[in-house]
């Protein structure tokens, strides 16, 4: 009889201890436990631990489910975000696998019932069976050929053949037991060196260089910064490197944005390797089919893994290399519950496996940068692209405009000559909605959502104010809800008012806003992208959701719109974010054949931003941050935590902030604790919302205080304040 220690999906940093129950289980085993008054699907981690509780007073396990165990390298993943992230271990494990798996009514669908016949059955009674079912004749051949044949197999070949192989067990022809539903090791029905059958383009000069450079050094850890302006080819750079890793049986995960995981990357990397096993996971994959993936990566028969950052966690026993695409774009970080950020775990993971990472971007985070400044990474760069130059930069001053229209006239002009040359225009707003807020001219009411410190946007359309925070509609937008004057005014532009500006400024176009109101439904947003590929579409209106990654070759002119409104943001990384979607934007544009162009309106013509916009200069935009940043001892030059407390209560809230700040000034001198505030939208939905900004030199000095508050914190079990440690924020 051994002590197993279990992780369960519960708010409390600890694993469980059980009896083993003299159960065949290994560390990463599922296994079902009575928790409470209920049973629930957890994961084994030590198979005796030291424990100081008597033996007797522990609960059995009651069952070892038939799944794969966990592997090693996984679990070793799962300790260590739980640790820097400061998350119960059982919640990183829900957040990690397959939530297909650790339901208790999903039991009976990976794991089911399976026939063989005995060697009595084989030789004997069987034998005999009446020829004329032919039914039956077919079921029993199938079982002769078959060393174990599922209950779904054999109703499928016979609707009451469950019943008659049933009778056969009895006799003792057949035997029953329980297996898994799934074939868990599948055989790899292919040849890796073909994989070299579909050729690639031939590289650039800089793409050779870079593949080369990488190639050469496939045996080891090292992180290599893959900065190529947009449109470079570094999808064929990563395309010719996994190649390499996949010819020596290699498996890959390739890490991308959500939005960025199309049809179109789909299939690139299909008609690629047509002989290799691709699998593509996002977070619309069915559950079912999500854990069939993750099963088949853990077996090692999936040679590359494309996926969001959910695909961190899948168990790759023959992991050859990591790509980050993009790996600046802040989807990668979680931004509730388990708050990782995939492209970390990532370099963690190749650092474990001692494999190379590729991190690439056209426009790389500060602390990426900063890492390669350094010589932690390697920087590679690609600076030409391989058909059309980069696009030229136009900056309008729209500060003395007059005309009254959303587009100015330069932009105008341009997107005319596009119509009559068949060629496409994107215009990007970050807005969506009409307008940001509706405004009353007689006595100065503005839109504020009533259960938020934000203003409710109007959308014309349904005719209705929207909170863009806690999705509340008014639908008050006739008249003035303070003094009934119907003279409202909506400054600012969304996507919805420029649709209109650009209809009638352009009524023969064909228009198509892609914001994600237009994109709700399920495929909306691949239809419009082949809608816009095969050429349709004249004019592009679209938010952030349009501005990475894509390809499409007929847009060659690109208008920049409201780009103002982030300029003087209170937000210390405003400024990288606003510049990583501007060279994003622009990069959209002549990634065919053609040259493309950009205008960006701005009241600010003379911002350094849009200055070294024009010349496509990040290394100067870069540097320039960087020592802003090192200036004032902010990230990346320091580490920083933020306690996040929302309440129904204000003065809850923020005598739990001050709580944990003083405590930490107790406990550490190198820790520097800010004053706790309200966050930068204080209420959301009637609740209000604080933050603790720490901040340290070092992340070890960071993580000794973060785990004394989290533990603090887990034994207060606090009720009427909702809290949560963001590690490593995006911002604050
Ligand atoms: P990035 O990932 O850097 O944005 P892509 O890899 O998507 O760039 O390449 C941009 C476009 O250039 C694509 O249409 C791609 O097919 C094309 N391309 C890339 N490399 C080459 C090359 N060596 N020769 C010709 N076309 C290329
Ligand atoms: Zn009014
Ligand atoms: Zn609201």
């Amino acid at each position: 009889m051994a002590v197993v220690q279990v992780a369960i999906d519960v708010p409390v940093d600890q694993l469980f201890d059980y009896h083993d129950n003299a159960l065949q289980m290994e560390e990463g085993s599922f296994v079902l436990v009575p928790f409470r008054r209920i049973k629930k699907i957890g994961v084994i981690f030590r198979i005796n631990p030291k424990t100081s509780l008597p033996i007797r007073d522990l609960k059995n396990i009651e069952e070892v489910l038939l799944l794969p165990p966990v592997s090693p390298e996984t679990l070793k993943l799962i300790e260590f975000n739980s640790k820097y992230y400061c998350h119960p271990i059982g919640q990183v494990v829900a957040t990690f696998l397959p939530g297909y798996v650790r339901k208790t009514k999903n039991k009976d669908k990976y794991q089911s019932v399976s026939y063989a016949l005995t060697t009595q059955g084989r030789t004997n009674g069987i034998i005999n069976l009446n020829s004329r079912a032919t039914n039956l004749a077919k079921l029993l051949d199938y079982m002769k050929n078959n060393d174990a044949v599922t209950a779904m197999q054999i109703r499928s070949l016979s609707s009451n053949g469950i019943e008659k192989v049933d009778s056969w067990v009895e006799k003792g022809w057949a035997s029953r037991q329980i297996v898994p539903a799934f074939p868990l090791t599948k055989l790899k029905n292919k040849s890796l060196s073909s994989s070299t059958i579909s050729g690639g383009l031939s590289l650039t000069e800089d793409q050779l260089s870079a593949v080369n450079k990488i190639n050469s050094n496939l045996d080891k850890f090292k992180v290599w910064v893959l900065h190529g302006i947009t449109g470079s080819g570094k999808t064929e750079v990563y395309l010719e490197v996994i190649k390499e890793v996949s010819e020596k049986g290699g498996q890959t995960l390739v890490l991308v944005p959500e939005i960025n995981l199309t049809p179109q990357l789909e299939s690139r990397f299909q008609r690629r390797f047509p002989l290799l096993n691709i699998s593509f996971l996002n977070s619309k994959i069915s559950e079912q089919r999500r854990f069939e993936i993750w099963d088949d990566a853990r077996a090692g028969n999936v040679d590359i893994l494309l996926g969001t950052r959910l695909s961190i966690s899948a168990g790759l026993p023959h992991l050859g290399l990591i790509v980050v695409d993009e790996e600046h774009d802040s989807s990668y970080k979680q931004q509730e519950g388990l708050r990782y950020s995939a492209r970390d775990i990532a370099i963690f993971r190749a650092f474990r496996s001692n494999i190379p990472i590729v991190l690439g971007s056209a426009t790389p985070s500060l602390e990426t940068y900063k890492n390669g400044l350094d010589g932690k990474f390697e920087i590679i760069k690609i600076n030409s692209r391989p058909k059309a130059n980069l696009p030229l930069i136009s900056v309008v001053d729209i500060s003395k405009d007059q005309h009254g229209l959303s587009i100015c006239q330069e932009l105008v002009k341009k997107i005319k000559a596009k119509l009559k040359n068949k060629e496409q225009t994107l215009i990007y707003i970050n807005r969506r909605g009409f307008s940001s807020a509706l405004i009353c001219n007689s006595c100065g009411w503005v839109s504020d959502c009533i259960r938020c410190t934000a203003r409710m946007t109007f959308h014309k359309k349904i005719n209705k104010l929207i909170c863009h925070y806690c999705g509340y509609k008014s639908s008050k937008t006739e008249c003035c809800p303070a003094c009934d004057s119907s003279d409202l005014y909506g400054p600012g532009q969304g996507t919805q008012s420029i649709e209109e500006d650009i209809k009638l400024l352009f009524p023969e176009a064909k228009v198509l806003r892609v914001d994600s109101d237009t994109t709700k439904t399920k495929n909306a947003f691949s239809e419009m992208r082949s809608r816009i590929i095969s050429g349709e579409i004249d004019i592009i209106i679209g938010t952030q959701m349009l501005s990475k990654g894509h390809d499409f070759p007929k847009l060659t002119l690109v208008g920049i719109l409201e780009a103002d409104s982030m300029l003087y943001s209170s937000d210390y990384s405003a400024p990288e974010k606003l510049f990583q979607h501007l060279i994003q934007v622009s990069g959209r544009a002549g990634r065919g054949t053609k040259d493309g162009e950009v205008v960006v309106q701005t009241c600010f013509p003379n911002h350094f931003l849009f200055q070294a916009l024009r010349h496509h200069n990040y290394d100067l935009v870069a540097s320039f941050l960087l020592k802003e940043r090192q200036a004032v001892g902010f990230p990346p030059f320091a580490y920083q935590v933020v306690l996040r407390a929302e309440a129904q209560e204000s003065e809850k809230l923020f005598e739990l902030l001050r709580e944990v700040a003083n405590f930490t000034q107790k406990i550490s001198e190198v820790v520097i604790v800010h004053d706790p505030s309200p966050a930068i939208i204080s209420k959301i939905a009637g609740r209000f919302r604080g933050q603790l900004l720490l901040q340290a030199k070092t992340r070890s000095s960071l993580s000794f205080v973060v785990s004394r508050i989290f533990q603090k914190l887990q034994k207060k079990q606090i009720t009427h304040v909702k809290w949560a440690i963001d590690r490593d924020p995006l911002g604050i």
